[in-house]
């Protein structure tokens, strides 16, 4: 559930209308309910109550400062993937030692910064990366707590783009490599092992997957243990998924439950949710520009784009689309929303059974509030859209529009051009 309701046939976000935070700050422009990502937050983060555990919101899928923050007044963490998410975490005033960081390719860099400024857990993927932080630590010196991410080479049944605990994807050690790994960490002086991590893939709707690496882990771990190798954290990632369309994934209380029965209290576990926190929690409102039929196709142009959106056009995911002012005697059709840049996959709905719009109209793109702000870009020279935050009858602009100004911040022109 989520408060994004029809009072009256109009679209409400909480107690604020749609329409009239569109009409203040202009379209196309993401909006997010606080109550909604609070329960949301509560609701997954409540499941592990009973046992010793940490949640940190994957903000990868949403890294808006103001979000971040919510979670973390809530008792939560974060799960990064590079530098920029760091800083972007310490800026919304998160205590480092409640941070996680993952990633296939963190640079020396990335790894120095998060050394210094004191993460909770590196997880590491790969030999040559364990070596890399080590040598850091000698150099800054200090001791790196890391957890090694394991492959566990499971199918998570999900869109290949977003599945990554397979063999064959690029990301953590394989499993059988693991405690050799181990081993080498064991002997290096500024790597402190403290658990061992896996994330399987995303929009996951079945929770036996889960379960079934989490069983391959815990034989990991007693193998580690009985050979002298401390482990604290078990870290199993996020990849919970959500209603799009008509997914019926299991709720955050039932996937708990799933794990809670395998696992004993000798290990703080760690949790990394993203889309199942956020995902129903957001959406991108747009204004329909024109509309044209071309034969038996229909399109509705609208002036939100796969630069503000990127998932339809990635992965061809769906967007439920609404109309923010509901008229019962709408017609429907069958149509393709659209944006105005200029390729074939910029669009937002294909082939969709749909109400008709006029030009002018707002319309609603459900389930935006994860992996929508935080993967758009400038394409086409578009300035990103503006992120607002809901809360009651109030709302807060979390993130302003861009200016044209913005798109060129950094350019320059050298003098040998000038002339
Ligand atoms: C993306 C990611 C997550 C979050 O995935 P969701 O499907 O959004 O829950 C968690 N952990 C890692 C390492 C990730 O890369």
């Amino acid at each position: 559930m989520h408060h994004f309701q029809y009072r009256d046939n109009e679209l409400y976000c909480e107690d604020v209308p749609v329409k009239k935070i569109c009409e203040d700050v202009g379209t196309p422009l993401y909006l997010y309910s606080h109550a909604t990502l609070t329960k949301h937050f509560r609701a997954f983060d409540g499941s592990f109550k009973d046992i010793r555990h940490l949640t940190c919101f994957s903000m990868k899928s949403n890294s808006n400062i103001a979000i971040l923050r919510l979670f973390y007044n809530e008792g939560g963490g974060v799960d990064i993937v590079s530098g920029g998410e760091l800083f972007r975490a310490l800026k919304a005033g998160i205590d480092p030692s409640m941070v996680v960081y993952s990633g296939v390719g963190k640079t020396d860099e990335d790894m120095e910064y998060a050394l210094k400024s004191g993460i909770m857990l590196f997880n590491v993927e790969s030999r040559q990366e364990l070596l890399r932080l080590n040598s850091i630590g000698e150099r800054l010196n200090k001791s790196a707590p890391v957890s090694i991410r394991v492959n566990p080479d499971i199918d998570p049944m999900t869109h290949p783009y977003i599945s990554t605990g397979l063999r064959e994807n690029k990301f953590g050690i394989p499993i059988e490599d693991a405690p050799d790994i181990y081993r080498l960490a064991k002997g290096m002086r500024h790597i402190d092992i403290r658990g061992v991590s896996c994330h399987i893939g995303s929009q996951l709707t079945n929770v036996s997957p889960f379960v079934d690496a989490l069983k391959r882990l815990l034989v990991l771990i007693e193998e580690l243990r009985n050979n002298g190798i401390t482990i604290e954290y078990l870290d199993i990632g996020g990849g919970l998924g959500i209603t799009y369309s008509k997914e019926s994934p299991p709720h955050p209380e039932e996937y708990a439950e799933a794990i809670k029965k395998e696992i004993k209290n000798d290990i703080i576990l760690i949790l990394e949710p993203g889309r199942v926190i956020t995902g129903n929690a957001g959406i991108l409102v747009t204004r329909v520009i024109y509309t044209k039929s071309i034969g038996q196709k229909n399109f509705i142009i609208v002036d939100g784009a796969m630069n503000d959106l990127m998932r339809p056009a990635l992965y061809g995911s769906f967007h439920g689309i609404q109309p923010v002012i509901f008229s019962p005697d709408r017609k429907k059709l069958k149509a393709d929303v659209v944006g105005p840049i200029c390729e074939s996959g910029d669009f937002l709905a294909k082939d969709r059974e749909m109400y008709s719009f006029e030009p002018g109209e707002f319309m609603a793109v459900m389930s935006a509030g994860a992996y929508g702000f935080s993967m758009s870009s400038n394409y086409n020279s578009r300035p990103r859209p503006p992120e607002v935050l809901v809360k009651g009858d109030q709302y807060f602009i979390i993130r302003q529009r861009e200016t044209y100004e913005d798109l060129i911040k950094g350019e320059n022109i050298p003098d040998f051009l000038l002339k």
